[in-house]
C-alpha cells in the first residue's frame, strides 16, 4: 500500500515498525463546541484509513486524545483558552462542557459510521505524563522557563520546520491580528509546554507542577498521550492539514528531542472542507453540524459518501447543491443494490469475486483513492457477475467505505414491499416464518399456497423472505 507522507512529500510504501501491526494516533476534538462537518471530514477519512489497514490484514491500535485543556484561540499560544471560552458562553463549568461535547462528538461519529478508536484519552487525565516529559526536556536543555511559563527552545534543533521550508521572518506563528505576541519567547517559533498562574489567571482547570500551579500547552498533550499508549515509535499520525503547522511540527520537535531518536514514520493529513467563503471553522461561527443536515432531511451516511467521492488530499467545497448531487447518486446505488437483493441468489463465483475486488484494492492501495474505489463499486454493479457475487463484493468494500449500502437497500426493499403488501398477506408471511422455524414444512407449504391463491409470491433469499405481487 502506498500512502502520501507529509514528512517525505512523497507517496511512500507503507511499512510498519512491527510486521503485521499498525500504531495510529489521531488528534481528537477540542470539546468546546459541536464538531462541524469539516472536522468530521478529517475523521471520516482517518476512519477509512484505519479500516483499510484492518482490511489489509493489519492489527491496528488507534489512540485519540480529547483536548479538554490548553488549546488557545491562536495556535501560537495566545488569545483565550477555547474551553474556558466555551464554558463562559454556556455558563457551565469546563468539565461540564467537555463531557457534553465529547458525548456529542461520538454520537456524530456513530451516525457517520466512524469507529470509536480503542483508546480515548482526555488531556486532563495525563498531567503526570506531561510533567515527566517537560521535566525531561528541561534537563536536556530543550526547554526554558520565562515569565512563569515553560517554553520549548526551537533554536536547539537542527531542523524545526520539518514539513515545509518556512522562512522564520515570514511566519506569524499563529499570531493573528489584534492578538499580542508573547514577548517571553526567545525565538519566534518557540511554544509553550506549561503555563503557570502568572498568565491566564482565570483558567479553571489547574494542577500543581514543579514550576507552579498551571496547565499544559496544547501540543505537549498529543506527544505524551501517543507515547503513553503507543510507545516510542509510532507508525501513523493523522489530522487535518491545518494541524501540520504548528501543532504537528511542535509535536515532532518535542517528541524527538525528548526521545533522542525519530518518532513517527508517516504523517497523514486531510485537506479542508471549505464553504464558498473559505475554511469551515468552529471559531467562525457559521458552521454546519451533522444534526443540522439531519434536520434538513439528509442521511448522515450520504455526507460520508459525499466525502468519499473526493480525494482526501484535495480541498472539498461544501454546497447543498453538491450534497444533493451525492444524494441522487447514493439513492441510485442503493436502489440498484436493493433490486440485486431481490434477485434469486446463486453461489458466489470466487473467480469473479477476486477479479472485481482487484479494482477496489488497487484504488485504495494508491494513496487511499476513495473516489476510484467507488468507481470500482460501480464496475461491480455493471459487471456480468451473478447477484450473489455482486452482493458479496458490496459487503466486502463496505467494510472500508462504511456507507451502509446493504442496510439502506434492505430498508428500501422493506419499505417498498411494505407499501404494497396488504395486512392479510403480511400476517400469513409471519405465520409461515413461524412454521418454518418450528420445522413444520407441511404447514409452511400450505400457507405459501394460500398466499399464492391471494395473488402473491414468496421468495427465500440470503437476505430473508421477499414477497411480491404476481
Ligand atoms: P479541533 O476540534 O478544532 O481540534 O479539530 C479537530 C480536527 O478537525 C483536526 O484534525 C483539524 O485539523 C480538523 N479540521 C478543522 N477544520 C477542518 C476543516 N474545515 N476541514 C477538515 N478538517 C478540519
Ligand atoms: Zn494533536
Amino acid at each position: 500500500m502506498k500512502i502520501y507522507n507529509t514528512l517525505t512529500r512523497n507517496k511512500d510504501e507503507f511499512v510498519p515498525v512491527e510486521a503485521g501491526k499498525v500504531s495510529m494516533y489521531t488528534c481528537g476534538p477540542t470539546v468546546y463546541h459541536y464538531a462541524h462537518i469539516g472536522n468530521l471530514r478529517s475523521y471520516i477519512m482517518e476512519d477509512v484509513l484505519e479500516k483499510y489497514f484492518s482490511y489489509d490484514g493489519y492489527d491496528v491500535t488507534r489512540v485519540m486524545n480529547i483536548t479538554d485543556v490548553g488549546h488557545l484561540t491562536s495556535d501560537g499560544d495566545t488569545g483565550d483558552d477555547k474551553m474556558l471560552k466555551g464554558a463562559k458562553r454556556e455558563r457551565k463549568s469546563v468539565l461540564e462542557i467537555a463531557k457534553f461535547y465529547t458525548e456529542a462528538f461520538f454520537a456524530d461519529c456513530a451516525k457517520l459510521n466512524i469507529k470509536t478508536p480503542e483508546i480515548i484519552e482526555p488531556a486532563s487525565n495525563c498531567i503526570d505524563d506531561f510533567i515527566k516529559v517537560i521535566s525531561g526536556l528541561l534537563e536536556k536543555g530543550y526547554a526554558y522557563e520565562m515569565g512563569g511559563n515553560i517554553y520549548f527552545d526551537t533554536s536547539k534543533l537542527e531542523k524545526y520546520y520539518v514539513f515545509n521550508d518556512f522562512k522564520e521572518e515570514d511566519l506569524a506563528v499563529g499570531v493573528r491580528e489584534g492578538v499580542e505576541e508573547d514577548t517571553n519567547k526567545k525565538n519566534k517559533a518557540d511554544f509553550v509546554l506549561w503555563f503557570t498562574k502568572s498568565k491566564f489567571d482565570d483558567q479553571e482547570l489547574k494542577w500543581d507542577s514543579p514550576w507552579g500551579i498551571g496547565y499544559p500547552g496544547w501540543h505537549i498533550e498529543c506527544s505524551c498521550i501517543s507515547m503513553k499508549h503507543l510507545g516510542e515509535r509510532l507508525d501513523m499520525h493523522c489530522g487535518g492539514i491545518d494541524n501540520a503547522f504548528p501543532h504537528h511540527t511542535n509535536e515532532i520537535a518535542q517528541s524527538e528531542a525528548y526521545l533522542g531518536h525519530e518518532w513517527c514514520n508517516y504523517w497523514f493529513h486531510v485537506y479542508h472542507l471549505n464553504t464558498n467563503v473559505g475554511k469551515m471553522s468552529k471559531s467562525s461561527g457559521g458552521f454546519l453540524t451533522v444534526s443540522l443536515l439531519e434536520s434538513k432531511g439528509y442521511d448522515p451516511l450520504v455526507y460520508r459518501f459525499f466525502c468519499l467521492l473526493s480525494h482526501y488530499r484535495k480541498s472539498l467545497v461544501f454546497t447543498y447543491e453538491n450534497l444533493d448531487n451525492a444524494v441522487v447518486s447514493y439513492n441510485k446505488l442503493v436502489a440498484k443494490i436493493g433490486s440485486l437483493l431481490n434477485e434469486p441468489q446463486e453461489k458466489i463465483d470466487s473467480e469473479d469475486f477476486e477479479k472485481l475486488k482487484r479494482g477496489f484494492v488497487q484504488a485504495m492501495d494508491n494513496d487511499l483513492n476513495t473516489s476510484l474505489a467507488i468507481t470500482a463499486l460501480y464496475d461491480v454493479l455493471k459487471s456480468n457477475a451473478n447477484s450473489a457475487t455482486k452482493i458479496a463484493l458490496v459487503e466486502d468494500f463496505d467494510k472500508v467505505l462504511s456507507i451502509g449500502l446493504i442496510d439502506r437497500a434492505k430498508k428500501l426493499n422493506q419499505s417498498s414491499s411494505g407499501e404494497n403488501i396488504p395486512e392479510e398477506i403480511s400476517s400469513l408471511v409471519e405465520k409461515r416464518k413461524d412454521a418454518r422455524k418450528n420445522k413444520d414444512f407441511v404447514l409452511a407449504d400450505k400457507i405459501r399456497d394460500e398466499i399464492s391463491e391471494l395473488g402473491y409470491l414468496i421468495e427465500e433469499t440470503r437476505q430473508g423472505t421477499i414477497v411480491k405481487k404476481k
